[in-house]
C-alpha cells in the first residue's frame, strides 16, 4: 500500500482566539516516513494546530500545502479526501455497531465521496475492513460491538478506522491519552511500523516523553504558540531552552 511520497508543507501559521495568540508562526514540513510529535505544556496551541491543519480552524495567517495544493479555505471533509486523516482525543466510533462495521463505514464513506458508490453497509468493504483489524490486532474482536471494547482496544479500532481512509498524512491528538505504559508503548510501535509499511507521514502529539524520544522521527516543541526547537528526538531532549520550558529541568 506504500505509494509515491507525500509532503505537507505548513508556513508561518498563526491564530488567534480574541486576545489569546494561540499559534505564532509555525512552520514545518511533514513527509512519508515522518513521525514527528508535537508536544509543549498545556496550552502551547498543539490542538489548535492539528485544527488548522485540517480545516477545522481557519488561520489568521499562513499556508498549508499537501503536495503543492492549498488547503487554507477548504472544508474539512474536503481536506479528508485529499488525504489528511484525523484520530481524536475523545472516542468517534458508533457504540452499537460491531468493531468490522465501523472499519467498514469509513472505506464507504470515502468511496462515496470519490466515486459516489452507495451499497449497504454491511456487506461492503468486509475484507479491507478485516484485513485492517488484523493489523492492528483487532481481528479476534471484529464482530463485537465497539461500545463492550476495553479502553486500549478501542483506540486500536480507532487506528484502523482512520487508516480506513487511505490518508497521506495522519494527524493523532494524544492517541495514547488515559492507556496504561505498556499499552502507549504498543500502540506508538505499531504505529511506526505503520509509517514505514505505508510511507504514512504523522503528526502527533503525546504526554509521554518515552513515547516520544522512543518512537518520533522528529520532535517540533511549541511554548506559547511559537516554536523553541524542532530536530531530531537526541538534538531536541539536549536543548537548554526545551529542558526550561519544558521538561522542567
Ligand atoms: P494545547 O493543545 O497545546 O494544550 P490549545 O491549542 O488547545 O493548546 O490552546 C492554545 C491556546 O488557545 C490556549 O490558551 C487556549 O485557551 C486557547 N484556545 C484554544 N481554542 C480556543 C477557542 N476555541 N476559543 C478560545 N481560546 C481557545
Ligand atoms: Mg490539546
Amino acid at each position: 500500500m506504500s505509494r509515491p511520497g507525500s509532503r505537507l508543507e505548513v508556513r508561518d501559521l498563526h491564530r488567534a482566539f480574541g486576545g489569546v495568540q494561540a499559534v505564532r508562526g509555525v512552520s514545518f514540513t511533514l513527509e512519508s516516513g515522518d513521525l514527528l510529535a508535537l508536544i509543549g505544556p498545556n496550552g502551547a496551541g498543539k490542538s489548535t494546530c492539528f485544527n488548522l491543519l485540517n480545516g477545522q480552524l481557519r488561520p489568521d495567517r499562513g499556508s498549508v500545502r499537501l503536495d503543492g495544493a492549498e488547503l487554507v479555505g477548504l472544508p474539512p471533509r474536503r481536506v479528508w479526501a485529499l488525504g489528511v486523516g484525523r484520530t481524536f482525543q475523545i472516542t468517534a466510533t458508533f457504540a452499537s455497531m460491531t468493531v468490522a462495521e465501523n472499519v467498514q463505514m469509513v472505506f464507504l464513506s470515502r468511496a462515496r465521496r470519490l466515486f459516489g458508490l452507495w451499497r449497504p453497509a454491511a456487506a461492503c468493504f468486509r475484507e479491507e475492513a478485516l484485513a485492517l483489524l488484523d493489523r492492528v490486532g483487532m481481528a479476534s474482536q471484529a464482530e463485537r460491538p465497539c461500545g463492550v471494547l476495553a479502553y486500549g482496544d478501542l483506540k486500536r479500532v480507532e487506528l484502523a478506522m482512520a487508516l480506513a481512509s487511505d490518508p497521506k498524512i495522519l494527524l493523532m491528538d494524544e492517541p495514547t491519552a488515559g492507556m496504561a505504559p505498556t499499552e502507549r508503548l504498543e500502540l506508538m510501535a505499531l504505529t511506526a511500523a505503520l509509517v514505514r509499511e505505508r510511507g504514512l507521514a504523522v503528526l502527533f502529539t503525546e504526554h509521554d516523553m518515552d513515547v516520544v524520544f522512543g518512537h518520533a522521527t522528529r520532535v517540533l516543541v511549541l511554548d506559547r504558540g511559537r516554536t523553541i526547537a524542532e530536530g531530531p528526538p537526541e538534538a531536541v531532549r539536549a536543548d537548554a531552552r526545551v529542558q526550561s520550558v519544558y521538561l522542567g529541568g
